[in-house]
């Protein structure tokens, strides 16, 4: 019985270790268009010495215990409490803002004021989202929320995304809420570790297995064909009746066939000091100046004690270009869902075919829900094939 997988991110590489624990008469073949394995998860010592990730600040936070407990087969955990600041109007506050960002913006007076008014209504450290600030019915609140609005989202969501901020769909902004108390936890979430290794260890762990085999340097596009009318997946031009779990992107599958679906991408910069470190926080948003959206300092992340040495990365959000840069963020909206939609009805002719993951489910997920998705998959395609 054989699967192919196409990518070693999260989630092809959790399919893959469900579905060979299953049946010892599962041989798994993943195929990876990268040079290593791990999707964007990946990271790697630099010419520094220090651990970075190559591919953006990638924090893993859940509330799944299931979840927490597969990755801790694969990963000695390390506890992580995220924090992140923001730059405004010159003084360095909270995100998600909260009390203490009222404290530090307002005049003493006013911030009692604000602060009071919120409490009446709010739970301590409760997080509420930007949009229900702005409906309040009470002027006080609304204002507030129009102030926070304009100071931490409208800007960076302009620079993050290249498109004026009601052009996105507001599940995106909803991501940070406003917190109404003192507490700076940047996530809610109930499990908050990092991998003691780094995350490249959990992957060489999880695809460690003698039924799993993989081969980087292989573009999906050079080995799957699809014959739309028979209905019938080649691989590597044979016939191929098994699952096929895809986890890339669609388009780059079709050659772009129905169109280039509408990512965001990064200019990633990475810079070194000789310092302990850079800043005191391990990441520091820039939401109205600055043409990066954040510093993120990866000492803090990786927890790696070197001295007199740190890397930071400054992201600088570009247009997605197939040809240059890597689609990092699908821009979320009607246009692209529907543009998406054709392509995935494309492959829903084919049974076998799984899509799953950020790029082939089009989808602005985080690692943890990637996780789960694909943890729900192995058990679907388990149940429909083995
Ligand atoms: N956002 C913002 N100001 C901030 C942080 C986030 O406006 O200081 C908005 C922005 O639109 C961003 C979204 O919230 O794209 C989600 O932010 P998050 O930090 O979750 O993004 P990620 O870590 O996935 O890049």
């Amino acid at each position: 019985m054989e699967v192919v997988i196409i990518g070693s991110g999260f989630a092809g590489s959790v399919i893959a270790r469900k579905l060979v624990e299953h049946h010892q008469d599962i041989k798994v073949t993943i195929y990876e268009k990268r040079n290593h394995i791990g999707g964007n998860m990946y990271d790697e010592i630099d010419e520094n010495g220090v651990l970075i990730q190559k591919y953006g600040p990638h924090i893993f936070h859940t509330n799944n215990k299931e979840v927490f407990d597969f990755v801790g087969r694969f990963t000695e955990y390390r506890y992580f409490k995220h924090e992140v600041v923001g730059e405004i109007d010159g003084e360095i506050v909270p995100i998600p803002f909260n009390f203490a960002g009222i404290d530090t913006l307002f005049a003493l007076k006013e911030a009692t004021k604000i602060k009071k008014i919120l409490m009446e209504k709010y739970e301590v450290n409760q997080r509420v989202s930007i949009g229900q600030l702005l409906e309040s019915q009470d002027d006080m609140i609304r204002s507030f929320g129009e102030y926070v609005y304009e100071k931490v989202f409208v800007h960076y969501t302009a620079k993050q995304w290249g498109i004026p901020i009601d052009e996105i769909d507001t599940s995106v902004i909803n991501r940070i809420p406003v917190v109404m108390g003192y507490e700076r936890n940047h996530f809610s979430t109930k499990y908050q570790y990092m991998p003691k290794e780094g995350f490249k260890k959990i992957f060489d762990n999880m695809l460690d297995h003698h039924q799993i085999q993989v081969f980087c340097n292989v573009n999906a596009k050079t080995i799957l064909n699809f014959n739309e009318e028979k209905r019938q997946v080649y691989v590597n031009g044979k016939k191929f009746d098994g699952p096929i779990v895809m986890t890339g992107a669609l388009d780059e599958l079709l050659d772009y066939k129905y169109g280039v679906l509408p990512y965001r991408s990064l200019d990633l910069k990475y810079e070194n000091y000789k310092m302990n470190y850079f800043q005191t926080k391990p990441v520091v948003n820039y939401p109205n100046s600055e043409k990066f959206t954040r510093i993120t300092e990866f000492k803090y992340l990786t927890g790696q004690r070197i001295d007199n040495t740190t890397t930071i990365l400054k992201e600088y959000p570009c247009t997605y270009n197939p040809e240059k840069n890597t689609p990092f963020y699908p821009i979320v909206n009607k246009e692209s869902y529907l543009r998406y939609a054709i392509y995935k009805k494309y492959f829903e002719k084919f049974a076998k075919l799984y899509l799953c993951g950020r790029l082939a489910e089009y989808k602005y997920y985080d690692m943890n829900s990637v996780i789960t998705e694909a943890m729900k998959y192995a058990e679907k395609i388990i149940e429909e094939n083995f």
